[in-house]
């Protein structure tokens, strides 16, 4: 079986080693040197070895609290760009070894579709050759999405991507979206000294999280930042004289027009298919631009599957690697389907944000019959020692089965915390299995069990 994977991110990459684990004849194509995507390159891994050093700024501005005083901290931003920048190449130049031992052929170069059985490979060292393939996994990810009308050429409106590159620490620095990208990268900005402003045309920041979580960001971000303007929108940005001035509409409707160092404008990201031939098969689009697939990710060409950002949301790098894996065992001839219980989200801002499963919302929504257990962290002896009870966890529980249906989590380490919720919905797992575990004492993890205990009404701690 020759099989081809276009794209070479945390869909693509995994999905390459498997199959050539399965026995395939494998390559792999991608536009930079070694495999990682978006996610090692300019998304996942950058922004959060900078988060790691946003917290750890915070923890020891905290630390007075507790008779400990640092002082200032002194920023070497060349140093700190040099330590996200090896944290990358590590990654990346390893996944480049792996390839090699797997045996997978990775070329560096951009391909198109020429019909269902052939590419066009532009390689990097200026050639165009044709590849024949049995199979072709699309994994050609995501890009930053924009608006047109405010899209004005200067260096001081930041994306994503330049963003992480840490042009240098602005006095401030507007926000323009505030989801899980924007939050994050305005939040290593504000601990590097930065007036942070987000601003966000929902009456919410991070739409589709459980507002019982978001409150204590939320709270968090009052605090911290310089600003937080929610059901507000950006209308107009002029550079001027070392600034962006931007006319903004508030939420009463009335429009103000504020300087800023710097703009980063997140509104979100888009499936990239211009330039993959897709019109040369029998591939189709569902109407927002994803590829169409089944539940064995394969598209409505039977040749070729696509996994990851392309074929739709979560738009997350653990869902990507998931569809690769179900993917190429579609390909080998197993059974399988893509029918995850849970998908976990989680946002690395402090205090972190993670759900899993059912949101209280959407089980609302869906006229889905639920009980809700929660366990605030100010009743948690390990937030006490860690000073942090701005959080809480959240069960979402099924009152006749009494599975969990939906688990959240806000406070610091959250997103470490919610796999053994996706474990327990996976499994099936009830609320008393969640009660009758023992759990580690003192961690933040009792937190489920203790949750679990108020369902009950019989909470030791609360
Ligand atoms: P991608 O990682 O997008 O990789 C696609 C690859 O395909 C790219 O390398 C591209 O160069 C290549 N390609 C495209 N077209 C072609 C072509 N024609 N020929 C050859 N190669 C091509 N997700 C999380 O789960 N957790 C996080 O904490 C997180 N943080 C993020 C932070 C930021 C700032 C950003 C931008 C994203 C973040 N994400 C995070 C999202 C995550 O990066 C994506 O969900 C993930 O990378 C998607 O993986 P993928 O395999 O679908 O494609």
């Amino acid at each position: 079986m020759n099989l081809t994977v276009i794209g070479g991110g945390p869909g693509g990459y995994v999905a390459a080693f498997y199959a050539a684990d399965l026995g395939m004849n494998v390559t792999l194509i991608d536009l930079e040197r070694n495999p990682g995507g978006v996610c090692l390159y300019r998304g996942c891994i950058p922004s959060k070895a900078l988060l790691h050093v946003a917290k750890l700024i915070h923890e020891a501005e905290q630390a007075k609290n507790w008779g400990v005083e640092f002082g200032k901290p002194k920023i070497d931003l060349d140093k700190l760009r040099n330590f996200k920048n090896n944290v990358v190449s590590k990654l990346t130049g390893g996944l480049g070894q792996i390839a090699k031992q797997r045996k997978v052929n990775f070329i560096q170069g951009r391909a198109s579709f020429i019909n269902s059985t052939k590419l066009k490979i532009e390689t990097i060292d200026g050639k165009t050759i044709e590849h024949s393939f049995d199979k072709a996994i699309v994994a050609t990810g995501s890009v930053i999405a924009t608006i047109p009308s405010l899209n004005i050429q200067s260096k001081r409106l930041l994306n994503s991507t330049s963003a992480l590159d840490l042009p240098e620490i602005p006095k401030s620095l507007l926000v323009v979206g505030g989801g899980y990208i924007g939050l994050e990268l305005g939040s290593v900005y504000q601990a590097l000294g930065t007036q942070v402003s987000v601003v966000e045309m929902l009456p919410n920041i991070l739409p589709g999280a459980d507002r019982d979580l978001v409150n204590f960001l939320v709270k968090r971000v009052k605090e911290t930042f310089a600003e937080l303007m929610t059901s507000s929108k950006v209308l107009e940005m002029k550079e001027i004289d070392n600034a962006i001035k931007v006319k903004i509409q508030d939420e009463k409707g009335n429009v103000v027009e504020k300087n800023y160092d710097y703009v980063l404008m997140s509104i979100g990201r888009k499936p990239e298919t211009r330039g993959l031939g897709l019109e040369n098969t029998k591939v189709t689009l569902t109407e927002r631009g994803w590829i169409k697939v089944n539940k064995q990710m394969q598209t409505t060409d039977p040749n070729i599957y696509a996994i990851g950002d392309i074929a739709g949301e979560p738009m997350l790098a653990h869902k990507a690697s998931h569809e690769g894996r179900i993917a190429v065992e579609a390909i080998a001839g197993h059974k399988v389907a893509f029918e995850p219980m849970a998908i976990p989200a989680v946002v690395f801002t402090d205090p972190e944000v993670a759900w899993a499963g059912l949101t209280e919302e959407e089980a609302r929504k869906q006229g889905i019959k639920y009980e809700v257990a929660k366990f605030p962290w100010a009743a948690s002896g390990r937030a006490i020692t860690l000073d942090r009870t701005d959080g809480v966890t959240k069960l979402i529980i099924d009152p006749d089965t009494q599975r969990l249906l939906g688990i959240g989590i806000c406070g610091p380490n959250a997103g470490e915390l919610i796999s053994e919720g996706v474990l327990a919905i996976e499994m099936g797992a009830n609320v008393t299995d969640l009660k009758l575990t023992i759990h580690p004492h003192p961690t933040l993890s009792e937190t489920i069990m203790d949750a679990a205990e108020v369902f009950f009404g019989q909470s030791a701690h609360y």
